[in-house]
């Protein structure tokens, strides 16, 4: 059974369940309990997980006064964790701080402050998930997201997402594409194209995990990770 490595956060039930239901069996690995090779030597493949905002000192940007900083070490051991897994050639699938984390250890930039940094934003706070998404996000045709969002999406570009972020990609790293967006224009998907499954979502597909509504993102996970098994 393919094991994935889940980085510590402040909800680790949806992400272990999330996981399981896949067919993976996730690894919780602790800030500082090893060093991220080693850590991806024992496993086959990763998730970055949501929580509080990277530093931006480490993009070049003074921090926002809206900052809220992760638990401590969190930033430098994701982004550790990130560059390994893709110079490893890794599955990866990182969600809401994931997805920011992953691009900014990639050498990208975030829009610290969605309400007060873009003009005309859609509600990205949105606490509970409701029936229906917080709002709509347009998947690029082609790309990996939309594969496996296929059943997902009746008229096979768009999906309704929950949606609690108050950050977002601004400059995409160097090798990735935007893979989806909402119609406000805040990038809300990324991944690297290529053999290697490295997907980022910027919603929370781990909370259906009861219903199984984003599963599939998952089960790709799962099923790369299994791919890469000797
Ligand atoms: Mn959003």
């Amino acid at each position: 059974m393919a094991l994935i490595a889940i980085g510590q956060n402040r909800k680790m039930e949806d992400y272990l369940e999330s996981v399981r239901r896949a067919g993976g069996e996730p690894v919780e690995v602790v800030v500082g309990a090893d060093a991220p090779a080693r850590i991806l030597a024992g496993v086959d493949g990763v998730l970055l997980t949501g929580g509080g905002d990277v530093d931006p000192t480490l993009y070049g940007e003074t921090p926002h006064d809206t900052f809220q900083a992760a638990e401590a070490g969190r930033d430098e051991f994701e982004m550790a964790l990130a560059r390994e897994a893709v110079a490893r050639d890794i599955p990866l699938l990182a969600i809401c701080r994931g997805m920011q984390v992953l691009n900014v250890a990639m050498g990208g930039t975030l829009i610290q402050d969605i309400p007060s940094q873009v003009p005309g934003a859609l509600a990205h706070s949105v606490p509970q998930p409701r029936a229906g998404g917080a709002h709509e996000v347009w998947v690029a045709q082609g790309s990996r997201l939309s594969e496996l969002l296929k059943d997902h999406m009746g008229d096979g570009e768009t999906a309704h997402v929950n949606s609690r972020h108050h950050q977002s990609v601004k400059d995409i790293a160097t090798g990735f594409e935007v893979t989806a967006t909402s119609p406000d224009g805040v990038v809300e998907a990324m991944e690297k194209p290529g053999p290697t499954f490295v997907v980022a979502v910027q919603w929370h597909p781990e909370n259906f995990w009861r219903t199984g509504e984003f599963r599939e993102l998952f089960e790709g996970l799962v099923q790369a990770a299994n791919g890469r098994k000797p």
